[in-house]
């Protein structure tokens, strides 16, 4: 099984992914944390990453779609989650044909709908741990000791695309370039809308639901 989530930046791609991941036997597969990861490795990937998505701009197609193809081509009998790729319908085509030369597919897309007001409001208070990436929020899930992830006992920041300036960034970019997606997967027929302002966990269940009723 396949299965994508697309939506805005704080939509919930990444929580919802989490609680997946914990439930099922499915690779989780984040372009961001991709990224994340080749710059705290300061890699010369990473650095050029770093340059694009501190601005809030999206890395290069021709980089991120290589990046993936690489991951899938090394196990394509795997199940995988797709979150945050891809981005731009030039993404969504190169997977689609990627996909088919691997003889895999996707079993749905899931479209986590969410207000603008609310993504400020989480991305300005989400965390992150440096180390295993686990998601925090000075709103509503503080980790026991301040500053120290539960998880790994990691330090605990925020992103440098979590500030203001980026994140309005971040939602023009979606605007011209993502949302463009949801009418590409719709003619694909594998559209499935979910309200992304619920919990994590109750995303998880309409997810669920909607792939057992397939
Ligand atoms: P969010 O969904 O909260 O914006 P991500 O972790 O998915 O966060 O991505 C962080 C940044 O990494 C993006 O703003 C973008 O600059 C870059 N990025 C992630 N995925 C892609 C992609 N598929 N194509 C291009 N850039 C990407
Ligand atoms: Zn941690």
């Amino acid at each position: 099984m396949n299965i994508l989530v697309l939506g805005k930046p704080g939509a919930g791609k990444g929580s919802v992914a989490e609680v997946i991941k914990e439930r099922s036997n499915i690779i989780h597969l984040s372009t961001g944390e991709i990224f994340r990861k080749e710059i705290r490795e300061a890699t010369e990937l990473g650095i050029l990453a770093k340059s694009f998505i501190d601005k809030g701009n999206l890395v290069p197609d021709e980089i991120t779609n290589e990046i993936i193809k690489n991951v899938l081509k090394k196990d394509p009998t795997k199940s995988y989650l797709f979150d945050g790729y891809p981005r731009t319908v030039n993404q969504a085509v190169f997977l689609k044909s990627a996909l088919k030369d691997l003889g895999m597919s996707l079993d749905g897309v899931f479209d986590l709908e969410v207000e603008d007001s609310l993504v400020i409001e989480r991305l300005t208070s989400r965390r992150v741990c440096k180390k295993c990436s686990m998601i925090y929020n000075t709103r509503n899930h503080n980790p026991k000791v301040e500053g120290v992830c539960d998880n790994c006992g990691g330090e605990i920041i925020q992103r440098d695309d979590d500030k203001i300036e980026s994140i309005k960034e971040r939602l023009v970019v979606y605007e011209n370039q993502t949302k463009p997606l949801i009418e590409f997967y719709q003619n694909e027929g594998l559209l499935y809308k979910v309200d992304g302002s619920k919990d994590a966990i109750d995303c998880y269940y309409d997810i669920m639901e909607i792939l057992n009723d397939k």
